[in-house]
């Protein structure tokens, strides 16, 4: 390598053409020297224009944060100023400021130049990169950022949160997400634009983690933060109307559902917590009480059965796992078994008998009912032909028809094709319907039970009461049979209100030419009071648990010797 010279004015007059910074330095142990900086590189930093070979540095006696940009500086500090000194590679990205602060970025390069054993040249190059980087910027922030609210996105969100629950280990952190409740009504009904709008000022509401943990917009109408226990206001989160969705002047009013889960396992993926801040929020979903929960373990032992549910439902009906039960229904002016209603059982192998309020619910959401009822259907039907065959006495049976069911357009030829097969006649075949099935569409529900009665299956009302359209229902569907729970009428009590209202209920049914079945009838007094009231039919413990076949077979025999 050569001598270190003085750099000559040949040299400053070919660098002063270049549209690249040039600045040369002299370095001497610690101590660095600014020989020249080049026309290009003072032009940007002084904002003054300057001749060719005439560019000296005027900044002598200034810092370096007078020009490099503040976030910078580190970088400047550290690995630069490193390399000038020693010998180090340098090719980096760094900004620099403009005297108005704008700034640009500049690849930087060292190069060596010279070096005479005690002082060295050394050559630095700025080359302009500003819009590649720019681009490359904007870029990352477009992958990072949701376009709509411009906070992060999931995956953003994700990993930023990883990496503060890893950097703060000590800290016990809370995952709070949120669900702006009937966001697809909202947008049906006022239209995208107040729909987007919505969003942004929930994301404003989400920016409150600023500077205290992460927040992001996880999908659809889903916000998330992630945030110290301790600077979680529970009082200010439990108000529905804790976000002011008042100035978007419409008449709908906004309320969002929050879904929390207090980080308890601080390895879990970030993925997992937001999981279970979600359990948490479907668990109030619905709710008109409650717009916040805390997810818990109940929480997740639920979602863990709906889950073993779902996966294990196909295989268990192919099986035969799901067994009729038949509950007698008695007569009460003849004190013997009139009939029995179909209850269907799950033979759960790895855990006794499950109860069916259990599977129902998930199999009504998941739409696995209707294949569920069918096969009740078509067991019943077996069970009356069996029953036909053994010479037993002909005793109808009901069967509970979901709300999916009943919609399936051919229900009524498919319950027609396992009637005929088995020979059944259609009036000992009951079909139970319930109430949401009229108040989903109340039309459809009238024109099945049309085509079902015509058919001759008679047709039940369960659970009469427990909705809103149980009035309308009479009025509308030309149906046989009441059944009212008793577990609807809290608090009955021979000659209270709710003893009136039986006895109205009944009153009326008879104008009608309905009869009435009473369920959930559990002690004697209330058998005593239904027959005082001269209710037709009585269903519940007081005569019989629902039981296996062969059991109520048995038992409608012994029964069945009473006087009818
Ligand atoms: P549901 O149709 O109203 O049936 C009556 C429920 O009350 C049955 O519960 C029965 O065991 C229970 N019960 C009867 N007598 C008494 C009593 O004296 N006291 C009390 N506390 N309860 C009594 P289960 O078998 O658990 O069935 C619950 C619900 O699940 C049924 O209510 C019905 O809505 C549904 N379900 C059962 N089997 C089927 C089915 O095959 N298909 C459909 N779609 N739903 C079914
Ligand atoms: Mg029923
Ligand atoms: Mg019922």
């Amino acid at each position: 390598m050569g001598k270190v010279k003085d750099f000559g004015q040949d040299l400053r007059e070919l660098y002063d053409k270049l549209e690249v910074g040039i600045v040369i330095y002299d370095v001497k142990g610690d101590d660095t020297d600014i020989v020249y900086v080049n026309k290009f590189l003072c032009e940007f930093i002084t904002g003054e224009t300057m001749e060719a070979g005439s560019s000296n540095w005027s900044y002598e006696g200034k810092g370096p944060s007078e020009y490099v940009y503040p976030k910078d500086m580190k970088k400047y500090k550290k690995q630069f100023l490193d390399s000038l000194i020693g010998d180090g590679e340098f090719s980096e990205e760094i900004r620099l400021m403009r005297k108005d602060g704008s700034f640009t970025w500049f690849k930087v390069r060292i190069y060596s130049l010279a070096n005479d054993g005690e002082t060295k040249q050394v050559m630095v190059s700025f080359d302009d990169v500003d819009k590649a980087t720019k681009r490359r910027e904007e870029l990352k922030r477009r992958v990072d950022y949701d376009p709509l609210t411009g906070i992060f996105n999931k995956e953003a969100f994700y990993r930023h949160t990883e990496k503060m629950l890893k950097a703060n280990p000590d800290v016990q952190y809370v995952m709070i997400r949120w669900e702006i409740a009937k966001f697809k009504m909202i947008n049906t009904l006022f239209g995208s634009e107040v729909g987007d709008r919505v969003l942004k000022k929930m994301a404003e509401a989400v920016k409150l983690a600023e500077g205290i943990g992460t927040y992001g917009h996880l999908e659809a109408d889903h916000f998330v933060m992630c945030l110290p226990l301790s600077n979680v206001d529970f009082d200010n989160l439990l108000r529905k109307d804790a976000i002011d969705f008042d100035d978007l002047g419409i008449s709908h009013k906004i309320v969002s559902n929050i879904g929390v889960y207090i980080i308890d396992e601080p390895d879990l993926p970030v993925d997992q917590m937001c999981d279970r801040a979600l359990m948490a929020l479907k668990n109030i979903k619905g709710s008109y009480k409650s717009s916040f929960a805390i997810y818990d373990d109940e929480i997740r032992k639920n979602m863990i059965t709906e889950q073993i549910i779902q996966d294990r439902m196909d295989e268990a009906l192919e099986c035969g796992e799901f067994e009729v039960y038949l509950q007698p229904i008695h007569s009460l002016s003849h004190n013997a078994v009139a009939s029995a209603e179909a209850l269907v059982r799950w033979n759960y192998k790895w855990k006794e008998l499950m109860s069916p309020g259990i599977f129902i619910p998930i199999f009504e959401r998941n739409g696995f009912i209707a294949q569920l009822d069918m096969y009740m259907f078509e067991s019943v039907c077996r069970i009356l032909k069996d029953r036909k065959d053994k010479g037993l006495e002909e005793i109808p049976i009901s069967v509970n028809a979901s709300r999916r069911t009943l919609y399936d357009r051919d229900f009524c030829s498919k319950v027609n094709a396992i009637t005929e097969k088995y020979g059944v006649e259609p009036h000992l075949l009951k079909i139970e319907i319930t109430e949401t099935a009229y108040t989903d569409n109340p039309q459809q529900l009238l024109e099945i039970v049309n085509e079902l009665k015509e058919v001759g299956y008679p047709i039940l009302m369960d659970d009469f009461g427990s909705g809103y359209s149980s009035f309308n229902i009479l009025k509308d569907i030309p149906i046989d049979m009441l059944k009212i729970d008793l577990k609807f009428l809290e608090g009955f009590e021979k000659g209270g209100k709710v003893g009136t209202i039986l006895t109205s209920v009944l009153r009326m049914a008879r104008w009608l030419g309905i009869s009435v079945i009473a369920e959930g009838v559990e002690t004697d007094e209330q058998r005593a009071f239904l027959k005082s009231i001269t209710c037709d039919f009585i269903q519940g413990f007081v005569f019989s648990k629902p039981m296996p076949v062969a059991e109520f077979n048995k038992y409608a025999a012994q029964e069945g010797g009473m006087e009818r």
